[in-house]
């Protein structure tokens, strides 16, 4: 068997370094020499070979082993094995090896949300695209398994990284009922369509506070003009930007199949890291919130200041109409989670915040620095808010 050469790996990237990609050509041979425990693969096809299949994917395997000695990694962000030698050995690699070596944001969700995984890069994808609400409804229960698409900012990196590979992308881009935001009885809709850049305007802004100050740390220009609140809400990564500003404003989310409409507490729509309580015929239409009115902000730590996945976050609300503090963290536990305290305990509203997350260690910050985090900064948001 001929044994996957540098030359077959087209990028190869460090997680936890810069994401940059490799510089040289034989830097992908020395990457795997070096015996990194972290590194993520995006396999290659030999594009100038006459049988990518074989010297590609199929045998990295056989090239990258875990060592039996070797613990796992066991990191919520990364679901990679400990990539620990070379190996030329013709051994015929195990599906969850060639798997395992690609790294996706979250393993769970590697796992369960494959949506075709085994399908490969060359085979085509259909585009539904829909022109209204009702056509997109019939068409999900008619295409359950087909991935709703709305700005793409996930979507495409899935399809990109190979992480997924649908047979059926559901385009909801023309789906004129998901698009920007009213207000009716005190009450906003957003819809699913909304983007980052939509949540930054001067009024929405004005109502909603503390979910413009988490969109303006959302990815790049680009991303804010893509990317939209009802992909963060679909994504239900415990690092989504927009989701801790709508939980302390006691979001509802709207989802709606060709069997009727469901409103969930945005608590109970976020089951877990990457999952959320949709069935396979529904669709995110909205989210709702009653804007409090009240003092609010969004603060994240990260490495730099933009294009950064949270380390950790919180959004925070001094609701002095309630007599509470209300404070929602990211990249803290499986889920962002929601913290309310007494206004007249706030003083141990930083450390309240801290216990109640759930933080691991993982390449983006360990366990204790996060909840170190979550306490400073719950006590300058308070501050803020408070001022
Ligand atoms: C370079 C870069 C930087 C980023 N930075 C950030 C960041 O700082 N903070 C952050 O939170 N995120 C960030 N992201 C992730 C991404 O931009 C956000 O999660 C964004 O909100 C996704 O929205 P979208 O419309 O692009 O979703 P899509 O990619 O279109 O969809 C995302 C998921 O939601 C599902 N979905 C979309 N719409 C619906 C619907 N109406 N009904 C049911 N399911 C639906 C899709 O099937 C998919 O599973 C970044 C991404 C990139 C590429």
């Amino acid at each position: 068997m001929h044994p996957v050469g540098a030359e077959d790996v087209r990028e190869l990237v460090r997680v936890g370094d810069d994401g940059g990609r490799p510089q040289r050509q034989d830097e992908a041979r020395e990457l795997v020499g070096e015996q990194l425990r972290r590194l993520e693969v995006h396999v290659g096809v030999d594009e100038a070979g006459h049988h990518p299949g074989p010297r590609g994917v199929q045998h990295l395997g056989a090239l990258v082993l875990p060592e039996t000695c070797d613990d796992a990694v066991h990191d919520r962000d990364v679901s990679l094995e400990p990539l620990a030698r070379e190996d030329g050995e013709d051994r015929a690699p195990a599906h969850h090896e060639v798997g395992g070596l690609v790294a996706t944001s979250d393993g769970e969700a590697a796992a369960q949300g494959s949506h075709g995984a085994e399908r490969n890069t060359l085979e085509p994808v259909d585009v539904l695209t829909p022109r209204s609400l009702d056509e997109a409804l019939r068409l999900k229960s008619e295409h359950p398994d087909a991935v709703p698409i709305q700005g793409g900012t996930d979507v495409m990196v899935a399809l990109n990284f190979d992480r997924m590979r649908p047979e059926t992308v559901l385009n909801l881009n023309e789906v004129p009922e998901l698009r920007g935001w009213s207000r009716a009885n005190g009450s906003l809709r957003l819809g699913s369509g909304l983007t980052y850049d939509e949540a930054l305007g001067e009024e929405l802004a004005a109502l909603l506070p503390a979910l413009a100050e988490a969109s303006r740390t959302v990815g790049s220009p680009q991303i804010r003009n893509r990317g939209t609140i009802g992909g963060n809400l679909g994504t239900a990564s415990p690092a989504g930007d927009a989701l801790p500003p709508l939980l302390v404003e006691g979001a509802e989310v709207e989802v709606v199949s060709v069997r009727g409409e469901r409103r969930l507490a945005l608590q109970e729509f976020l089951v877990g890291p990457k999952r959320n309580a949709l069935a396979d015929d529904e669709l995110i239409v909205a989210a709702h919130v009653s804007p409090s009115g009240q003092p609010q902000t969004f603060m994240k730590v990260g490495p730099r200041n933009a294009m950064v996945i949270a380390v950790c976050s919180l959004a925070v609300v001094a609701d002095r109409e309630r007599g509470e503090v209300r404070a929602s963290f990211g990249s803290a536990g499986p889920v962002p989670g929601l913290v309310t305290c007494l206004l007249e305990d706030a003083v141990n509203f930083p450390d309240r915040v801290a216990e109640a997350a759930s933080p691991i260690d993982d390449v983006r910050g360990t366990a204790a620095y996060r909840r170190h985090a979550l306490r400073v900064l719950a006590s300058r948001a308070l501050e803020r808010c408070l001022a």
